[in-house]
This record gives structure tokens, C-alpha cells and sequence, in this order.
């Protein structure tokens, strides 16, 4: 009988961009999301929506290295049933969350937090303990890796088909081993440790410290600093309103590349002008 156990009350902690399914799955389904939250593409959906209809415990999309990242940690560390995750849809080249993901899995966090070996310009995880990160690494046994490359527009990919993407996910919930794309599947029942309840709050007050860099000299304020960000309130960036993006700034709680417009070349005068600002330029 395969072991599986009862999920807390608050299960699963954090609100996102995902659905809920069975909660006794041993597998979860991350969607890379490549664009605005606003403008998602249809495909995309379709891949959330095979995850959810083939039995996925969480199906949903992935947007950036650091927050994003520490959400889906949470909600996967609050379910002990889910040991496997599908990564699929294609890489974000600005914040490379899957290439982060994968290189979170292989090589865990140094001493500042920052995820070991990957390339996305912010992959630090400092809102969670080193519990729940590690847990993470351990609950999680293997990552199926569907992810498609930057800009691909192929369906026939697997990593942007859906009835693969299902295939993948009813691999991992067999109880005899099955092959899938050279992983040995099958569902081995719960990680044997409780669960583990957290949220994503902000405990780095000093992150210049745990990032090795040097303190801001200056003070900056606030309003010149929101006047240089997009203004949409899109929240893409994980708050709630630019102006709380912009009070996070200037306490180097978030750096400029944690808003997704100013990674677009029509905003590279107001990213450079804010990285001066912030004293950020060339990390
Ligand atoms: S800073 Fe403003 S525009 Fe940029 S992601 Fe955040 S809410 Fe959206």
C-alpha cells in the first residue's frame, strides 16, 4: 500500500497562478510562463489545464527566479504526497525560472542564498528557511524536464504538448515503474517527514548582506525611484502596486530585474537610470 497522508488546514499556503487537483497526487506540473501574466497564451493554459485533467495534486505557472520560485517551494513542501514536478513550456530568457528550478534541485542554495549554478540575473531564495528549501530537494525526486527553448512556437515539442505533458503526470501516479523520456516513474508514496506550513514573507532586512554586496551609501527616495517604474500595478513583479516595488528597491529588498517590463528594451533608459540610482549596476 503506498503511503500518503492528510494535508494541513492551510494547504496549500500560497495564493498563485495555479489549480488545485488531487491532493493525494505524486506529482505537480510547472509551466514556465514566458510573457505578461496579462497576455497569456492560450497554449500555456492547455498545458496548466492537461496537468489538472490527468491528475496533477497542483498545476500551474512558474514567472520568475526568486519569488515565484519560493512560492511553488511552499506549496510543494506543504504536500509531502508530491515527489515529482513536469516542467514544461519554454524557458523566460529574461528570468530563466527553469533553468533556475533544475539548478535548485541539483545543487541547492551557497550561504547567501543564491541557487548554485544558475543564470537568472536574481536567483536568491532569502524568504524561506533552510528547511523548506532543503525538504524541497528531497521530497522532490526528480524533475521531468519538458522545457522547451526560448521563443519555441512548435506544438509538436513536448514541452508545449499537452497530451505529453498528461502522458508525463499519468507516469508518475502508476504503481509499477514506467519508462517516460529515459525517467523510471512510478508513485513511491509520501516523503516521510510532516508537512511543512510556511509562507513567503520578507525576513531579509539586511539582503545586501546575504547578497555579498555593499550597502547603499545614499538614501533614495521613494517617489523618484516610482517614477521611473512602468506604472501599471501589473503586480507581475509579486507586489502589490509599483509604489511597493519602489519601497522595496530602496531598501534592497528587490532589485530592478524583479519587474519584468524593465527587462524590455523600451525600458532600458529607466533600468539604467534606476541602477544607478540603487548603486546595482554590474552585479
Ligand atoms: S513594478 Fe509595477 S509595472 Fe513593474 S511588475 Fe511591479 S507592478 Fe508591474
Amino acid at each position: 500500500m503506498v503511503r500518503k497522508v492528510d494535508l494541513p488546514e492551510e494547504y496549500p499556503p500560497e495564493k498563485g497562478r495555479y489549480a488545485r487537483g488531487n491532493d493525494y497526487s505524486p506529482v505537480a506540473v510547472c509551466v514556465i510562463l514566458d510573457t505578461f501574466d496579462f497576455n497569456i497564451p492560450p497554449v500555456l493554459e492547455e498545458l496548466l489545464m492537461a496537468g489538472l485533467d490527468t491528475g496533477a495534486a497542483l498545476s500551474g505557472m512558474l514567472q520568475t527566479e526568486n519569488i515565484g520560485l519560493e512560492k511553488m517551494i511552499c506549496n510543494i513542501v506543504a504536500n509531502p504526497n508530491i515527489r515529482y514536478i513536469v516542467l514544461c513550456g519554454r524557458e523566460a530568457s529574461g528570468h530563466l525560472p527553469g533553468q533556475s528550478l533544475l539548478a535548485l534541485i541539483e545543487n541547492g542554495v551557497d550561504g547567501k542564498r543564491r541557487i548554485v549554478a544558475s543564470q537568472a540575473p536574481t536567483p536568491y531564495l532569502f524568504n524561506l528557511s533552510a528547511e523548506a528549501i532543503e525538504r524541497f530537494r528531497t521530497q522532490i525526486v526528480a524533475v521531468v524536464n519538458l522545457l522547451c527553448d526560448p521563443g519555441e512556437t512548435d506544438r509538436s515539442n513536448p514541452g508545449l504538448n499537452p497530451e505529453v505533458v498528461g502522458k508525463a503526470v499519468w507516469s508518475c501516479f502508476q504503481e509499477e515503474p514506467v519508462q517516460f523520456k529515459g525517467y523510471t516513474l512510478y508513485d513511491m508514496g509520501a516523503h516521510p517527514e510532516p508537512p511543512i506550513v510556511q509562507k513567503v514573507v520578507w525576513k531579509a532586512s539586511k539582503p545586501w548582506e546575504l547578497a555579498g554586496t555593499q550597502k547603499p551609501q545614499k538614501t533614495v527616495s521613494a517617489l523618484v525611484v516610482y517614477k521611473l517604474l512602468p506604472g501599471t500595478n501589473c503586480q507581475a513583479c509579486g507586489e502589490k502596486t509599483c509604489r511597493a516595488f519602489a519601497s522595496k528597491l530602496i531598501q534592497w529588498m528587490r532589485q530592478p530585474d524583479g519587474c519584468p517590463y524593465l527587462l524590455k528594451p523600451e525600458f532600458a533608459e529607466e533600468r539604467a537610470a534606476l541602477e544607478k540610482l540603487l548603486g546595482t549596476q554590474g552585479e
